[in-house]
């Protein structure tokens, strides 16, 4: 998708602090980090929003998870915690339409959240 933010980013057109990447994704920073630790994991593939993952997605989608939990334990938060999650829509509040596997950590994290 050419006007896409997160294809931009996978494509080197925009910067982003890209933290861990293989053949299906791509990790990096949240430009406006919600927690100390706040990665975005996204699948190289563009896919708008969850009601898109279609069943050829699920190991791609699967994939984020994998990578999300590697990160998270390489920054010591897989005894402490974190969290994982993927917005969809005005009332999840998501605003970039490529899919993108949010892993927040490095503080309590409230539930359920706002
Ligand atoms: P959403 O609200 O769609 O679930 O999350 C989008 C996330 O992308 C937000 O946390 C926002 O801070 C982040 N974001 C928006 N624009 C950029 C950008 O240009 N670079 C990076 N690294 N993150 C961005
Ligand atoms: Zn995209």
């Amino acid at each position: 998708m050419s006007d896409c933010l997160f294809c931009k980013i996978r494509d080197g057109l925009i910067p982003a602090k890209v933290i861990y990447q293989d053949d299906e994704c791509l990790a990096f920073e949240d430009i406006n980090p919600q927690a100390p630790t706040h990665v975005l994991f996204i699948p190289r593939k563009h896919i708008p929003t969850v009601n898109d993952i279609s069943v050829e997605d699920q190991a791609t989608v699967g994939h984020l998870f994998v990578a999300a939990a590697k990160v998270a334990k390489e920054r010591s938060h897989d005894s402490n915690g974190y969290r994982v999650v993927m917005n969809t829509h005005r009332d999840a509040g998501q605003t970039v339409f490529h899919i993108h596997l949010h892993l927040l950590a490095g503080r309590p994290l409230m539930w359920p959240p706002g």
